[in-house]
């Protein structure tokens, strides 16, 4: 037996741990979020296709890749390089994800929903940017394109992360524009979207 894992395994490994490290901090959250009563609730369909194609880019397409080897004629050697950037923006999306659930606390939901007794959440991660899990998402994407050993597994996440972040923020914003009028608008003088001072 080799003493040295290589870097396609190491990327593998730090992936399913990451993404074993993502679940681990939703679940609690996921818990309370079906136990707290809902006021209102938008593009329901819309949300339920962007749910399912973040879904398939950033854990089904990748799972069935790393199970199947499929699609083989995509396999590549990332390298230790890149695997070791990869886990850098993988940690670095863990650490947001946490604290932006942390600082969301009751007001989060996975789909466009207002709480009842739903306040501005304007504290912590959420100071400079609005969308700190959007952010924390598309690090993950990050990290997926660097760790995994097959292009299309590698980059099916920020195609996905892509495709929800853009069809959603503007309704998102709305709806809580729709709701919280002048202190929202106030609150995106304030802030930017994702990346603090720049987007
Ligand atoms: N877009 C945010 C939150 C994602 S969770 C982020 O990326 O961090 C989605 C829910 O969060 C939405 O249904 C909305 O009701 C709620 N939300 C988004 N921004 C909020 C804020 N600043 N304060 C309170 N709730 C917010």
């Amino acid at each position: 037996m080799s003493s040295t894992v290589s870097p396609i395994a190491l990327g593998q490994i730090i992936w399913v741990v990451g993404l074993i490290a993502w679940f681990i901090i939703r679940y609690p959250y996921a818990r309370r979020a079906r136990r707290t009563a809902t006021l209102r609730r938008d593009g329901t369909w819309r949300e339920r296709v962007l749910l399912a194609i973040a879904f398939a880019g950033l854990f089904a397409i990748p799972a069935l890749n790393l199970a199947t080897g499929w699609p083989r004629a995509f396999a590549r050697d990332p390298g230790y390089g890149l695997v070791v950037l990869g886990a850098a923006l993988f940690a670095l999306s863990l650490w947001l994800f946490r604290r932006s659930h942390k600082d969301l606390g009751r007001q989060w939901s996975a789909s466009l929903e207002v709480r009842q007794d739903h306040q501005v959440v304007r504290s912590g991660v959420y100071r400079s940017i609005r969308h700190p899990m959007y952010a924390s998402f598309w690090l993950w994407a990050a990290a997926q394109a660097c760790l995994l050993p097959n292009v299309v597994a590698a980059f099916s996440g920020l195609v996905a992360i892509a495709v929800l972040f853009f069809a959603r923020v503007r309704f998102e914003e709305q709806m809580l524009i729709d709701i919280f009028g002048d202190d929202y608008r106030r609150y995106m003088q304030e802030t930017k979207r994702i990346i603090p001072g720049i987007y």
